[in-house]
């Protein structure tokens, strides 16, 4: 199969050799764990424990608010010593359940499944709902939702988001190279709760041994298989892949669903494997710690509910103090000011480099050249939207599509007069979102 793709897309440094060759390390944790109760889309998890109880690791400590929601677990054992609100990543205060880890890691009774197979599509369901499963690329959508759509006999594609576009981050790389039975295992679960469906991995192939890894595997499936994907940024995004693997596209107003597509992600199609086959709900997951102020950046399995100083102490701390953090991706994620903050089911990674080389550079006049317009992947013109947004222009914005942006940065990045464009976009997006919804 030739190197499919999307149209626009920029071609970031990519920064992976930093961390792509440390194999996935395991981090036991030695403060207290913080679980926000929010730490998926959809309503908060109310708490089923209260101060002074004592947990284990694996244990539900707040039970999900409503379908869509998600329960929380605890991923150490020892008591509970505050339900309080903390600081998380985006920087709001969030009610939190806090427990201090007794390091002793005394787990509650899982219950593995041995006849996957023999499993109805309701107990697929329920397991990975009650597991705590979403969306851990970052978006945090409960997964037995988009696993539940209206008409699943028309879904066509399953596919795994295996392209780990942004740069730096090499997570997924590592899960690939070194989980890559347990992810076909997860795809062959998700696949039994759609008869029609074929399981498309989807790999950039600027990871050739990942692309040989799984199609190795995947020779004697029928209904999988693996699509090389060519390296462009942003490949990962829902509609871009999609559109790479299918030829279809959807708008704003679209779910995969709707083009026959459901799409998740490699620690999420992990987690689902966890979940069906060895009963256990998220406790754990991987993340990338790199940059240029990182001692030894890698990728580190870590207690969901760790502190991020402990990853970096785990990376070998800071050559020196960064001048920028950022949970997530340079491209797409958000800057970090403290380290004292809870990881979360949704937290791929942290970045942190010496210099704050965005923060230096001025903006000065559009020249017109139109940079910006070949790259969006949404065919936008983003100078004219980041205008009107500038100008308070709400209505013409949604009437030019703004609302189509996926606040990629892929246009900021090209415009050589370093105009903010995203971020004014990203704004007016927000507004008129919140105007709607008054409505
Ligand atoms: S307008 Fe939005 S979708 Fe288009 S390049 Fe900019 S951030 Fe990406
Ligand atoms: S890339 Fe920048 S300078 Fe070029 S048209 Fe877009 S906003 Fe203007």
């Amino acid at each position: 199969m030739g190197l499919k793709t999307f149209k626009g897309g920029v071609h970031p440094f990519e920064g992976k050799e930093l961390a792509k060759d440390q194999p996935i390390k395991e981090v036991k944790p030695e403060g207290e764990l913080v679980y926000p109760v929010s730490q998926h889309i959809g309503a908060p998890a109310n708490p089923v424990v209260s101060v002074g109880d004592a947990v284990l690791r694996g244990q539900l400590i707040a039970e999900a608010g409503g379908f869509v929601s998600s329960p929380i677990y605890a991923s150490v054992s020892g008591t509970v010593k505050a339900i309080e609100p903390r600081r998380v990543a985006v920087g709001d205060m969030v009610k939190s359940i806090v427990i201090e880890n007794d390091g002793e890691y005394r787990e509650a009774e899982f219950h593995p499944c041995d006849n996957v197979e023999g499993l109805s599509r309701e107990e697929i369901i329920t397991k990975v709902k009650d597991a705590g499963v979403v969306g851990m690329g970052g978006a945090g959508f409960p997964t037995h939702v988009k696993l539940s759509p209206k008409e699943p006999e028309k879904i066509e594609y399953i596919i795994a988001n295996c392209a780990e576009c942004e740069p730096y981050l090499t997570a997924d790389y590592r899960r690939m190279l070194e989980n890559p039975e347990e992810l076909i295992e997860g795809m062959r679960i998700i696949l039994k709760l759609f008869d029609k469906a074929k399981g498309v991995f989807g790999i950039e192939n600027n990871k050739p041994d990942c692309i040989a890894k799984l199609t190795e595997l995947t020779r004697n499936e029928p209904r999988m298989e693996v699509c090389a994907l060519q390296t462009k940024y942003p490949q990962g995004g829902e509609r871009q892949l999609i559109y790479a693997v299918t030829g279809r596209a959807i708008n704003s107003k679209m779910l995969p669903a709707d083009a026959g597509c459901i799409v998740n992600n490699v620690e999420t199609i992990l987690a689902v494997y966890n979940a069906v086959k060895l009963g256990k709900p998220v406790m754990n997951r991987v993340s990338t710690i790199t940059g240029d102020a990182v001692n030894h950046p890698g990728n580190f399995l870590y207690y969901i509910g760790t502190n991020y100083a402990e990853l970096v102490e785990a990376a070998g701390g800071f050559k020196s103090q960064p001048e920028k953090m950022i949970s997530g991706g340079p491209m797409m994620g958000f800057s970090m000011f403290s380290l004292d903050i809870p990881t979360t089911k949704t937290s791929s990674s942290l970045l942190c480099f010496l210099k704050d080389e965005v923060a230096e550079i001025e903006p000065s006049a559009c020249i017109n050249c139109g940079r910006c317009v070949e790259a969006c992947p949404e065919q936008l013109i983003p100078s004219r939207l980041a205008r009107m947004s500038n100008n308070g222009l709400a209505d013409t914005f949604e009437a030019w599509h703004g609302l189509e942006c996926i606040e990629c940065g892929s246009c900021s990045f090209v415009c050589p007069a370093r105009r903010q464009l995203a971020q004014s976009i990203k704004t007016m997006k927000k507004q008129v979102l919140a105007a709607k919804r008054k409505k």
